[in-house]
């Protein structure tokens, strides 16, 4: 309503900056996508976005953006580290929410007729839903050790191997945690939830590969059609929900100044170099790494369900992780930063000066795309750029991208992250029947669903996201995740 939008280029547009933005702000959609983008706030949000102090270049929502807390889901906000701010919103509640995929050297073929004992057993194992447990019972020392050391107490605990680690994102530790900033209460509901999945948006999935369009990719990979894999998506649970919730609150009561200029109260900040906002990012590092545990037990668990459904050892069957991936993070990283005459943003025709500059990166609903030669892509994956694993549906393909060589110019080194909601889960439960819809992927696509709850597979239905195919296409026409291979659900587990 009433937001201005210029063409750039094919896929990419731009709310001109006016009154008190501070850069202008970006969309990176095709036609159709826009339309839908267009449909709910998230074209206020992102232009809202760029009142942030410190924001550099452009606010940008990717091509699977929607309205969310303050910021998209689907926004890209790089804030100067020094003069700039840090902001919870544009993290998201789910600290360190993020997906990892899983391969296997099984085929379809192998798994047909025992998808059902599969999933049954995937159910059994893997806890789900609200109240469910988790893999690992623990009190609060046991929680503190995780929030500063990551996968590398996994490991220690004989919860992973050490190629594990050496394939996720940041290794699954930041050292920069500090479990001493996380409340007693986030740790409280952490120790419960060791090793769950939680509900809602969050599964485990079987799937098959059906396509590789990269075929030295996809060998870098280790792809190939036909191959089974598994997806797990979640992240930090209660703990990293109840810490978001906790420096959103400290940051209105001590932050008022900056808020005041904000124009939506839900983008509170932190200044960087206050207080506020080196605790905050201590304890979002803490909640990370609480995450990435989170997603390595539940891994190793799987590795232990086939076992048992195949008769045969995980290593046999070659179950190594392939890439984990956050998607709502903020991360310190230096970036080459283009600036235009008179130290303004950049704009077609300019001739640029770059400046190398310290940013907290917020990607929320977003995901790494670190391109070939990238210092931070692990060592096996160097030569093409690091995996990104981008979900449709639990009824629709997912995919597998590798970082391109335009997202440093063009997003900060990111991507999309999925499909993207075009519904909201109110909607969706007037829309669907959760077991019409189970009855339909089984009949019709071979998929089987097992859920905690009915309402949970009517709020997940695939009619309630958008075309992945379509944000992939444009992903990958920008060059900033190149299509490497595809796959479709077999089974998949929710809370
Ligand atoms: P979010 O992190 O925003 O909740 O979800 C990430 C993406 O996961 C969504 O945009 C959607 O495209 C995808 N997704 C949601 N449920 C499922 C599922 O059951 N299976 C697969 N493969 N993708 C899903
Ligand atoms: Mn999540
Ligand atoms: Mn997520």
């Amino acid at each position: 309503d009433g937001i201005t939008l210029e063409k750039v280029r094919e896929y990419v547009w731009e709310v001109p900056q006016e009154g008190d933005m501070r850069t202008p702000a970006r969309v990176l959609a095709s036609e159709a996508l826009l339309e839908e983008i267009k449909e709910d706030k998230t074209l206020e949000q992102i232009k809202n976005t760029t009142h942030l102090p410190g924001i550099t270049n452009h606010a940008i929502c990717m091509p699977d953006g929607h309205q969310g807390y303050g910021f998209p889901v689907g926004g890209v906000g790089a804030l100067d580290a020094e003069n700039g701010c840090i902001s919870p919103g544009a993290v998201g509640y789910d600290i360190n929410c993020g997906v990892r995929m899983m391969r296997t050297n099984l085929t379809y073929d192998d798994l047909q007729g025992r998808e059902e004992e599969l999933v049954d057993s995937l159910f059994a194992n893997v806890p789900s839903g609200l109240g469910g447990g988790g893999i690992v019972k623990a009190g609060v020392d046991t929680v503190e050790e995780i929030l500063e050391r990551g996968v590398d107490w996994a490991l220690e605990n004989g919860h992973a191997v050490e190629e594990d680690l050496l394939h996720c994102e940041d290794e699954g530790v930041r050292t920069e945690a500090d479990a001493s900033k996380i409340s007693q209460k986030a740790k409280d509901r952490g120790k419960n939830q060791i090793g769950s999945l939680g509900s809602g948006n969050h599964f485990l999935e079987v799937q098959r590969v059906t396509d590789v369009f990269d075929d030295a990719v996809g060998d870098a990979y280790g792809l190939e059609e036909d191959q089974i894999v598994v997806l797990i998506h979640c992240g930090s649970r209660g703990l990293g929900h109840q810490t978001c919730n906790d420096y959103l609150r400290k940051i209105e009561q001590q932050h008022q100044g900056l808020l005041n200029q904000l124009p939506d109260k839900e983008l509170a900040a932190a200044p960087a170099g206050s207080q506020l906002a080196e605790d905050y990012y201590k304890a979002m590092n803490a909640a990370i790494n609480f995450a990435w545990v989170n997603r390595q037990l539940i891994m190793h668990r799987t590795r232990q369900v086939f076992e048992r459904v195949f008769d045969r050892s995980w290593e046999e069957m070659d179950m190594h992780l392939l890439y984990d991936v956050a998607h709502n993070i903020a991360k310190k990283e230096t970036h080459a930063v283009g600036v235009g005459p008179e130290g303004r943003p950049v704009r077609d025709g300019d001739a640029v000066e770059h400046e190398e500059r310290e940013l907290y990166v917020h990607r929320k609903g977003a995901t790494r795309a670190f391109p070939a030669g990238h210092p931070e892509v692990p060592k096996a994956y160097r030569d093409v750029g690091q995996p990104v694993i981008i979900p449709g549906s639990m009824g629709a393909g997912s995919y597998v991208l590798r970082g391109g060589e335009n997202s440093m110019d063009l997003t900060f080194g990111s991507t999309a992250h999925g499909a993207g909601r075009l519904m909201s889960r109110t909607q969706a439960k007037n829309e669907y029947w959760g077991g019409d819809v189970q009855d339909e992927l089984e009949q019709q696509e071979q998929i089987y669903v097992k859920a905690q709850s009915g309402a949970t597979v009517a709020e997940e239905a695939p009619g309630v996201y958008k075309d992945v195919d379509e944000v992939v296409r444009v992903s990958d026409a920008l060059g900033i995740g190149d299509k490497v291979a595809r796959t479709f659900p077999v089974c998949n587990i929710k809370g």
